[in-house]
């Protein structure tokens, strides 16, 4: 016998020697007696052994122990964890790796550290059973956007992140010095993605954008993940089903998936309604105005304090945690964003909403070349710079649109976090790029 069992698989094995693997997360030591909990990547289980057994293990240390699976005496039996009905008795314990002595308490059920702590010590900090719950969700939400992406029909497409002109305009561009070049971190893999709606009908990406975003937000990073979805011979009405279904297709699938992890992080269902709501950006600004007397006349977008206002009118009077903006003013949105025809001052865009935050944009788009040319220019983006796309309209693009979901940002609302870096494995802001760019002075 030398074949490694998982510890939730111990659990039938009562009686049986087996072999875990994992590392320590707590030490109980009663003189010739200790306790050790053992997790690996499945469980988490209580080992018995002998204070010799247990030498110097501490928190961390990375153990194969050879043991034989026993119940628990009634009274000790943990009914909060799968395996609390059993422990291993060690027999012997070997050491795979040590670990120095942790800088803070990790035994705990919350990380009880403030944000710079929490990212200053992340390779540590990401072992956490909490924290590894983010990143779990988070993983089941690109699994759920993939699967959601096949039912549409959309193949994956890998783009650059490097370019040479800045795609979303503004000022809000990384540049980099390429072999002696000025080239640019793409702010999205929009100008690609286009492209490949001419060539393969129906694509989406995963991609990183990069945002040079000067200020310093809970809901910003300069390295965010997009998931991204393009379609051709699509009207904006087959757009918006489309990224509702994608919508509530990763949220009702995970929120049912691991509803445990959304229980230990205190947070309610996601409420989903058979429709979600859609308003155009007027009539959202009416009902705010309706509901709080403040005045958005004039106003071209709607601010954090609006999106949470027409959020608590989607829960209060649909039941529904999404709301769909659609018509922004065509000023405010990209250049490659298509005019509504009925009154060309807004645009056939839109946003999804969900729990008071924007966690998708997008829109139908400019498929005809001259018009193209025009709205570039129009916005002060200069057409040389993007031969390789506007290429693709010279040569037969079909009328088509698309949307973009931020993978942090979601995350970040179904659990409820405080703050959007909690989101990220390795946020990167204004401050820090995994170390701090500006380390305190004492
Ligand atoms: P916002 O208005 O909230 O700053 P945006 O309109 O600039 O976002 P888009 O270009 O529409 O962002 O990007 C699509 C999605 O990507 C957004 O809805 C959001 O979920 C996410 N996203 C955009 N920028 C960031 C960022 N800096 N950090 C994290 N997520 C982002
Ligand atoms: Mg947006």
């Amino acid at each position: 016998m030398s074949k490694r069992t998982l510890i939730k698989n111990c659990i039938p094995e009562v009686g049986k020697e087996v072999i875990i693997n994992g590392w320590v997360q707590t030490v109980r030591s009663h003189g010739k007696i200790a306790f050790l909990d053992v997790m690996d990547r499945s469980a988490i289980i209580q080992v018995v052994c002998t204070g010799e057994q247990l030498g110097d293990i501490r928190p961390q240390f990375v153990v194969s122990i050879i043991g034989i699976v026993a119940n628990r005496p009634e009274k000790l039996i943990n009914p909060n964890i799968s395996t609390g009905g059993i422990e291993l008795q060690a027999n012997k314990i070997n050491i795979l790796s040590k670990a120095e002595e942790l800088p803070f308490d990790m035994g705990s059920k919350d990380l009880n550290l403030q944000l710079p702590t929490l990212l200053d010590y992340r390779a540590l900090t990401l072992k956490h059973p909490k924290v590894k719950m983010i990143f779990k969700i988070q993983s089941a939400l690109v699994k759920e956007f993939r699967k959601a992406a096949e039912e549409l029909e959309c193949e994956e497409v890998f783009v650059s992140a490097i370019a040479s002109g800045a795609t979303e305009g503004g000022a809000e561009v990384f540049s980099i010095d390429y072999f002696g070049h000025r080239a640019f971190l793409t702010q999205s893999p929009q100008i690609y993605k286009q492209i490949m709606v001419g060539a393969l009908e129906r694509v989406f990406t995963i991609a990183k954008a990069y945002r040079a975003e000067p200020s310093v937000t809970t809901r910003h990073l300069t390295e965010a993940t997009q998931m991204d979805i393009e379609m051709a011979f699509v009207t904006l009405e087959e757009l918006l089903d489309s990224l509702e279904f994608v919508g509530v297709y990763m949220v009702k699938n995970v929120s049912e998936k691991y509803e445990n992890i959304l229980k230990e992080f205190n947070v309610e269902k996601p409420l989903i309604s058979s429709t979600v709501p859609r308003l155009t950006l007027r009539e959202a600004q009416a009902i705010i105005t309706k509901r709080t007397g403040r005045n958005l006349s004039g106003e071209l977008d709607l601010n954090p304090e609006d999106e949470k206002e027409i959020c608590a009118w989607g829960k209060e009077e649909h039941q529904s945690d999404f709301v769909t903006i659609t018509h922004f003013p065509t000023k405010k949105r990209a250049f490659y964003t298509m005019p509504d025809s009925n009154n060309p001052e807004y645009s056939l865009s839109y946003d999804l909403l969900f729990r008071g935050i924007e966690i998708l944009s997008g829109s139908q788009r400019i498929n005809e070349y001259e018009q193209l040319i025009e709205s570039m220019k129009n916005k002060g983006v200069n057409p040389e710079k993007f031969n390789i796309y506007t290429m693709a309209f010279k040569y037969g693009m079909p009328p088509e649109g698309g949307f973009s979901f931020g993978l942090e940002r979601l995350t970040m609302k179904l659990l409820d976090l405080q703050n959007i870096r909690e989101a990220s494995l390795f946020p990167r802001d204004m401050d820090r790029i995994d170390e701090r760019l500006h380390p305190v002075h004492k």
